[in-house]
């Protein structure tokens, strides 16, 4: 079945607000089996908004759209939605009574032009908003030639925390009502880093090429020092096609994974240390607090992460960290020695398990032939020996010093599980 979806707003088209209406809604009703197979951003103007829906109501017996529903001038879609489908508008008594007594509630006045949102199309459903004052329609569109089923158009409002909850408690349950036939979509990401995508590709889909064959749809989807694998299915044998690719692609590339879904890698690392209990403590130069950062995110960290120091200039590696003067002037602070030294010293000081140290040179300045921009030391003391792993990462300073944790989680949660730890 086609389903579109069509996101209207100028500061979408300006790249002042960022989509995120496309990737939630595509994924909650990907979730219930209905894929959408076409989305268009387009401005607020009135012949953008009415040739997109055209559009799409002449591909599609599901369309949604969002935006465009509140009180202002540049807010149309419901003016231009009923005007394309011939519907007259009429001002809804319920609908004008929540929008009265929103601003009851809130002690505020309310403006007359409020009252337009209060304007419903001849025939459409109306969806309260529980959260803002503009309702979300549903109209019938009638039964269109090229289409086997009758049209079906959803308006819902632009603001996220009026949206969501609107298309959960009241767009959802109608949809599954309509389209029970649509079996759902069993979906399973694996979380890696370590690898390319590319490489990753090539060790897992000659493997699952069988499983391909058989209905499994295999996706890649490339982040910052990370890449997902996607497994979805559908039908009866979409859970056992899914398993069967899950297990096949973990004896493949197992020691890749850090997690599934909506798995972070630093959450993994607090839970590997915690099932162990053991601790952590971190000395961070040239990710300035970003390692500390991403664990103190995690709920529950303070068991096992002690602390960490930004130890930026070599002063504060010598008299935090221990690093002795020698080392500095020898090898220099972006060192395998210095990034011993500082791993070393933090282990000492905050007498944990395990002490996690970076350092590196960032960039735009500041390298070598020998340690050139984006050369980065991970050292790693644990209860045995102290690992040092040498990256290049040639990025900007933002991209440097994710790539930068993610190396270094990553070699934690190697060491703490036993696995592989050469870089
Ligand atoms: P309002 O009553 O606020 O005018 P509306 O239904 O008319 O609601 P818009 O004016 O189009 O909606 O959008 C309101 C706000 O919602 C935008 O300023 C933006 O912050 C957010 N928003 C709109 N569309 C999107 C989107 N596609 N993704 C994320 N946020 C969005």
């Amino acid at each position: 079945m086609n389903i579109e979806l069509i996101n209207t707003g100028a500061e979408l088209m300006l790249g002042r607000v960022l989509n995120t209406h496309q990737q939630w809604l595509c994924r909650q009703l990907a979730d219930m089996g209905l894929v959408v197979t076409r989305q268009v951003a387009v401005d607020d103007s009135a012949s953008a908004i009415s040739q997109a829906v055209q559009e799409a109501l002449a591909r599609a017996p599901l369309v949604i759209t969002t935006g465009g529903l509140g009180p202002t001038s540049d807010d149309r879609t419901r003016d231009v939605i009923a005007a394309l489908l011939g519907r007259k508008l009429h001002l809804d008594d319920a609908v004008l009574r929540q929008i009265e007594s929103y601003f009851t509630a809130r002690k505020r006045r309310m403006v007359e032009s409020t009252k337009v949102q209060a304007l419903v199309p001849e025939g459409a459903t109306v969806l309260l908003n529980a959260f803002g004052t503009a309702p979300g329609l549903v109209i019938e569109a009638g039964h269109a030639s090229h289409c086997d089923l009758p049209q079906l158009l959803v308006m819902l409002p632009g603001p996220p925390r009026e949206l969501r909850p609107m298309f959960t408690n009241q767009v959802a349950p109608l949809l599954k009502q309509r389209y029970p036939q649509q079996t759902a979509l069993v979906c399973r990401t694996l979380k890696t880093t370590g690898l390319g995508e590319s490489l990753l590709e090539e060790k897992i889909a000659g493997p699952l090429q069988p499983l391909v064959a058989a209905g499994l749809e295999l996706g890649y989807c490339a982040r910052v020092g990370e890449v997902d694998v996607r497994f979805a299915a559908r039908g009866e044998l979409a859970a056992k096609l899914v398993a069967e690719a899950e297990s096949l692609a973990r004896s493949l590339i197992g020691e890749l994974v850090f997690g599934a879904d909506e798995d972070s890698l630093e959450a993994a690392v607090v839970q590997s240390l915690t099932e162990r209990k053991l601790t952590l403590a971190t000395a961070e130069s040239c990710t300035g607090g970003l390692i500390a950062n991403r664990l103190t995110n995690v709920p529950g960290a303070s068991v096992v992460f002690w602390g960490g120091l930004v130890s930026y200039a070599n002063e504060a590696k010598q008299a935090s960290l221990g690093v002795r003067a020698e080392t500095l002037a020898q090898h220099g602070a972006v060192s395998r020695q210095t990034a011993c030294e500082m791993a070393d010293g933090a282990r000492q000081r905050a007498g944990t398990d395990y002490a996690l140290a970076v350092t590196g040179i960032a960039g735009p300045t500041g390298g070598t032939a020998d340690k050139p921009v984006g050369t980065v030391f991970i050292g790693l003391a644990t209860p045995g020996e102290t690992l040092v792993q040498r990256h290049l990462n040639p990025f900007d300073r933002e991209t440097f010093k994710w790539v930068t944790s993610q190396q270094a989680l990553d070699l934690l949660r190697r060491a703490v599980s036993g696995l592989r730890t050469s870089a």
